[in-house]
């Protein structure tokens, strides 16, 4: 199908963007990458009147490291997370997660922020952000506010961005220390959603103490959801294989997955179990 007629729209700053798009109502939406609102437009699930094209923006594409924190500009695609000697040497867990998105011609155009901003379970980087605590940053008639991971997903393709704001950047803490992360899915095949993806993020004492845990899951639930259960077991302790299984288990039982071309959810909440185990004797590999 072919989408509906809409206008079109490129401003070239963050002020005129949001002018506009607090002027034009309700019917108008952001663009950045497209990959993820054009295909919806062409099923027409969504069919906004006014398209505001916001990756001609300059200096939202970034990725450093600034007062403590990994910062990643809203505009950043997942090939210059892929391609960052940054993201390689300190943040793998991005790497893994960029890799495992689409094919090539996608991840040359889809951004971050339109990743996290679409407010869809079954994008990658909504688990990743909750495995690292992220928090947004969002840009709106009222200037900037940040918004903590664990609050910025409200429902199905619901976010707390408020209609006209834009995501600007990304950010949570720097690495140092001994922290390891890594991201698994299982997809049905090369390209495909998540039928179960696991975010680990782990930080180890110098005893080998596990300080902070950090796990989320994709694809398993209505919403991007934090393992809390999961987490709670291996804080505070040097992590034993038994702690590994414990943890998987309560993945597996606290996810609420539903049947679907992917899987039954007896099957889904398996293989969440298993990404578990794997993911996480993955992060702590790379702490140690
Ligand atoms: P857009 O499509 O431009 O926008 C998506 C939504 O977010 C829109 O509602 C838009 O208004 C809003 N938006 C965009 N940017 C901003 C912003 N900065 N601030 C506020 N609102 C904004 N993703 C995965 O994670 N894993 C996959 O395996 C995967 N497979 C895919 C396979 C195919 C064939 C395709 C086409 C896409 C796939 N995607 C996958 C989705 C892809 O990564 C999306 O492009 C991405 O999730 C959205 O980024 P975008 O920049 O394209 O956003």
């Amino acid at each position: 199908m072919i989408p509906q007629t809409f206008n079109y729209y490129c401003p070239g700053s963050l002020d005129e963007a949001v002018k506009l798009c607090i002027e034009l109502g309700d019917e108008a939406k952001y663009m950045s990458g497209g990959h993820s609102l054009i295909p919806m437009m062409k099923l027409r699930f969504a069919t906004p009147e006014h398209i505001i094209d916001i990756s001609r923006i300059k200096g939202l594409s970034y990725i450093k490291e600034e007062d403590g924190m990994l910062k990643i500009g809203g505009l950043t695609t997942e090939y210059e997370l892929e391609i960052s000697d940054l993201v390689k040497a300190k943040y793998p867990i991005l790497l893994d997660a960029a890799k495992l998105i689409a094919d090539p011609s996608v991840r040359n155009k889809a951004t971050i922020g339109g990743n996290l901003a679409h407010g869809d379970a079954a994008n990658d980087h909504p688990a990743v952000m909750l495995a690292l605590r992220a928090t947004v940053v969002a840009y709106g008639e009222n200037g900037s506010r940040e918004v903590s991971i664990d609050d910025f997903f409200h429902g199905f393709y619901m976010t707390a961005l408020e209609h006209g704001e834009i995501l600007t950047e990304i950010k949570f803490k720097k690495v140092e220390g001994r922290t390891g992360s890594a991201y698994s899915k299982i997809e049905r095949k090369v390209g495909d959603y998540a039928a179960s993806g696991v975010a680990v993020n782990l930080v180890l004492d110098s005893s080998g103490t596990c300080t902070e845990a950090g796990i989320g899951l994709t694809n398993v639930n209505p919403t991007p959801m934090r393992a809390e259960r999961s987490e709670n077991v291996l804080r505070g302790k040097v992590i034993t294989e038994d702690l590994i299984k414990e943890a998987a288990k309560y993945a597996s039982e606290d996810c609420n997955p539903s049947a679907d071309l992917r899987g039954s959810e007896e099957y889904k909440r398996s293989i969440t179990g298993t990404l578990t185990a794997r993911t996480i004797r993955k992060a702590l590999e790379r702490a140690n």
